[in-house]
């Protein structure tokens, strides 16, 4: 039976992730920064709390990493911590880059310290890439990260890539675009959408306040992109992959979906509010899984219309 190691458990993909592998009959080994106080909804909302094995890890502790890893000793780890909001990362820039870049490169050293064949998965990021110019990024598209988060994710690609080459560790990073689920927290914009609208059509009076609706962004469905990290650590040598859809929406688009599903017009309902824009905005994110579907037979099946009718069904109220 082969074990893996979830940081980040409690978290939209991780609780995803967690069930794909119980699904091909993994042990598996989750970690939170405190597992005792956790509440772990979303592997409770999963059916799996009790599937599962947690651990208290803090990724920028070293001693903590290695404690783990030797208490656990996983086949593959799949490192999905570390502060996840790209809003949030302007009001936390320190927070941000040390949980993502000190907390992979504490994993790549306990890796290394320990000498085993470890495979790990990192979970890299579309924003690593900034502005996509309209036309759709590729592993060879350069990096020109807009925001502490992707700054941070792009120092951690960096690093698994040194490591892998350096000490030939088995490391892949994924440059996932954004995927959603109703597993998402509220922080982040589609899920206030999705929220806020369905509170309206049940008779709410208030108004939706979103930043700049111009946005285009590449968004799938999170249960499919688990599947891509797991065949990632399948394949005979390790390499990175960008994981997308291939097709850009823009965020009005979206608001205009979740509400025309809900039989409402978004127009009535939705009020820009520039106190929501960011210091830096990427206007055009779309990614080519050209590579993915190639190497790893992975293709995207749901794209944004399709997304929101699932988190429009399936979303608490
Ligand atoms: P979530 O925010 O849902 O989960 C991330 C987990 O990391 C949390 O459950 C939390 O676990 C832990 N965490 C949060 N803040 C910190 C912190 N400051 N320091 C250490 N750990 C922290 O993220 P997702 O599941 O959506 O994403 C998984 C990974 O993929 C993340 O690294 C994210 O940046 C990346 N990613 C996500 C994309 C998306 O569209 N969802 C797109 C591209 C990349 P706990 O509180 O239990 O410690």
């Amino acid at each position: 039976m082969k074990k893996a190691l979830i940081c980040g458990i409690s978290g939209q993909d991780g609780a995803y992730l967690a069930k794909l592998l119980l699904e091909k009959g993994y042990s598996v080994c989750g970690t939170s920064r405190d597992a005792q106080i956790s509440a772990f909804s979303n592997l409770t909302r999963l059916g799996i709390r009790d599937q599962v094995k947690l651990e208290s890890m803090a990724l920028t502790d070293f001693r903590s990493v290695l404690q783990v890893l030797t208490k656990v000793d996983p086949d593959e780890i799949y490192n999905l911590a570390g502060q996840s909001s790209v809003g949030l990362s302007f009001e936390l820039p320190v927070e941000t880059l040390e949980s993502i870049a000190t907390g992979t490169l504490n994993l790549l050293e306990a890796i290394r310290f320990l000498v085993k064949p470890i495979k790990l998965y990192n979970a890299g990021s579309s924003e690593c890439f900034g502005d996509t110019q309209g036309a759709p990024a590729d592993e060879n598209t350069p990096f020109r990260p807009r925001s502490p988060y992707g700054v941070a994710k792009a120092t951690a690609f960096w690093e698994v890539a040194n490591y892998r080459e350096a000490y030939s560790i088995f490391a892949a990073s994924g440059i996932l675009f954004n995927h959603e689920s109703p597993l998402r927290p509220q922080r982040f914009v589609t899920q206030k959408i999705i929220a806020t609208a369905k509170r309206i059509a049940a008779g709410s009076r208030e108004m939706l306040h979103l930043g700049n609706t111009a946005i285009r962004r590449d968004w799938g469905w999170a249960p499919e992109y688990v599947e891509a990290m797991y065949l990632m650590l399948q394949q005979a040598q390790p390499d990175d992959y960008v994981i997308a859809t291939g097709q850009a929406y823009s965020l009005q688009e979206f608001v205009a979906q979740a509400f025309a599903a809900l039989d409402l017009d978004w127009q009535a309902h939705v009020v820009i509010d520039q106190s929501l824009y960011r210091p830096t905005e990427i206007a055009h994110s779309q990614g080519s899984p050209a590579k993915a579907n190639r190497q790893l037979g992975w293709v995207a099946k749901s794209a944004m219309p399709e997304v929101v009718r699932q988190m429009v069904s399936v979303h608490p109220q």
